[in-house]
């Protein structure tokens, strides 16, 4: 987690907007869990993002992205494993490989 204001007021103080507070007998602090997502600024009160969560949601939008995969091919002139996108030629000897995918 790492919270940032909207504002970029500079605060590094913020409040949960859902949590449970977890207490003894006398009403003591013992603990806390966030329940949902959701935090305020204590500075401004302007909403705080968890930049934690914004990275980890690019992250799977990247990997979402499906980036062309290298195939393992056995080049058929010069019989060398090689691996290659596919369009691409062979890197040893310079063949056109015709890599159908799927
Ligand atoms: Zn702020
Ligand atoms: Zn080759």
């Amino acid at each position: 987690m790492w919270l940032m204001c909207s504002r970029r007021c500079g605060s590094g103080l913020f409040r949960a907007l859902f949590a449970e507070v977890e207490m003894d007998a006398q009403g003591a602090y013992l603990g806390h869990r966030i329940t949902e997502p959701g935090y305020l600024c204590l500075n401004c009160g302007a909403p705080a993002v968890d930049l934690g969560v914004v990275a980890a949601e690019m992250d799977a939008e990247a990997a979402a992205d499906v980036a062309p995969q290298p195939l393992e091919v056995l080049c058929p002139i010069c019989e060398t494993r090689v691996e290659i996108l596919p369009g691409e030629s062979c890197p040893n000897c310079g063949t056109d490989l015709e890599v159908s995918i799927g």
